[in-house]
């Protein structure tokens, strides 16, 4: 599944593992595959396998990331990590704890080319595609953060750095790892994009059923041509025809997500052409509203919380379907649109000094 040369942990596919065991006994492919996916384990800790052959593998089959740093918020419910990758690429990773599930977001790419404004991988710019390992590994490694505090990830969400849909193949193979080796469900398995409709058309006849999530903020295109840069090649009629037919396939699941702007798109016609887009899809879709946060390159604020709350109820009164995404992780830099892999000042490792925000 990885196209690099040299694989990676989490980029070895079984044949090629098996290729690597050549001369073993057949069953450690087995073993060594529940190992890295069941039990997470690093060869080192797969002390079912001769001491040698643990080394060979540690040797052969390298980690593709490289800590850099970690940053706990939320009482220690978000934890963001910092990574180096080969060529010095560099992304994070946000693991988010709830009472009811353990959601990890994941980067796609390092940066990104899609240029929207208020996003600050945006603003920084794109540097390189991710691999399947890379993507993988990402999940791996947080899901070991949680299991060290009793927790097993449930979710994974493509909202990283990165847009999705411009790094098919690569994301299309971390999607069928995380289900079919890491057993998560495929609906638990978000892909938020910017609104590719090629890649939202391929999506939809894909074999798993994942939920896709539409970042929208604007319903009109004259306001999203500005906002979001790609809606000048596929525009807003496009985009909603590609929904309607991703929805209609059999288990499909789609939400449009919506950073409240102020002054800019939390107007009550706002409010008003987002819930008619809403209705047009069968079922409607689902609204997931968030202040926008603040980033270095933009200069408009998100909307303050009572007008937050008034959005949403103007847009449920016109039929719209509508929550309010808690913030996550802003004091560390790891809220949605904030992740620009920039090295915090204090480097010393792990970061764990603040863990006082609620
Ligand atoms: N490229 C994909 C996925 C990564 S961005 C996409 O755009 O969907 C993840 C989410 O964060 C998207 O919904 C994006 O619009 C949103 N986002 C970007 N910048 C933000 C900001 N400053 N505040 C709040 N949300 C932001
Ligand atoms: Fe890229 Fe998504 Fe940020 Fe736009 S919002 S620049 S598509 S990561």
């Amino acid at each position: 599944m990885s196209s690099t040369a040299a694989p990676t942990r989490y980029g070895i596919d079984r044949d090629a593992l098996a290729t690597l065991l050549d001369g073993e006994p057949r069953y450690r492919v087995d073993q060594v595959w529940q190992g890295l996916y069941e039990r997470l384990a690093r060869p080192e800790e797969m002390s079912n396998l001769p001491r040698a052959l643990r080394e060979r593998l540690a040797a052969a089959l390298p980690e593709a990331l490289h800590p850099i740093t970690e940053s706990v918020s939320d009482r220690g419910d978000t934890v963001k990590f910092l990574w180096s990758l080969a060529g010095d690429a560099r992304i994070e990773t946000v693991l988010m704890l709830y009472p009811d599930r353990a959601t990890v977001c994941v980067s796609s790419q390092a940066g990104c080319a899609m240029g929207c404004g208020f996003c600050a991988t945006g603003q920084a710019g794109f540097t390189r595609h991710l691999t399947s390992g890379e993507i993988v590994e990402q999940v791996v490694r947080a899901a070991r953060r949680a299991r060290d505090g009793g927790r097993r990830v449930s979710n994974v969400v493509f909202m990283g750095m990165g847009e999705p849909l411009a790094n098919e193949a690569a994301v299309w193979g971390a999607v069928e790892r995380l289900h079919g080796d890491l057993g998560l469900s495929a609906r638990h398995l978000t892909i938020s994009t910017v609104g590719i409709v090629p890649g939202i058309r391929r999506l939809a006849e894909r074999r798993l059923p994942v939920t896709l999530a539409v970042s929208l903020h604007a319903a009109n295109d004259e306001l999203r041509d500005e906002l979001v840069p790609i809606n000048r090649r596929y525009d807003l009629d496009t985009l909603l025809a590609a929904c309607a037919d991703f929805l209609a396939v059999n288990g499909r699941r789609l939400s449009f997500e919506w950073a409240l702007i102020d002054g800019v798109n939390d107007r009550p016609s706002d409010a008003v052409e987002l819930a008619a887009l809403c209705r047009r899809l069968k079922p409607a879709a689902h609204v997931n509203l968030i202040p926008l946060n603040p980033t270095p390159g933009w200069p408009t604020t998100g909307t303050p919380p009572a007008r937050v709350a008034e959005f949403r109820d103007r847009l449920v009164s016109l039929g719209a379907n509508a929550t309010v995404r808690r913030n996550r992780g802003t004091d560390i830099d790891a809220a949605c649109g904030q992740l620009a892999a920039a090295t915090p000042v204090d480097v010393s490792s792990p970061r764990r000094a603040r863990t006082d925000t609620g």
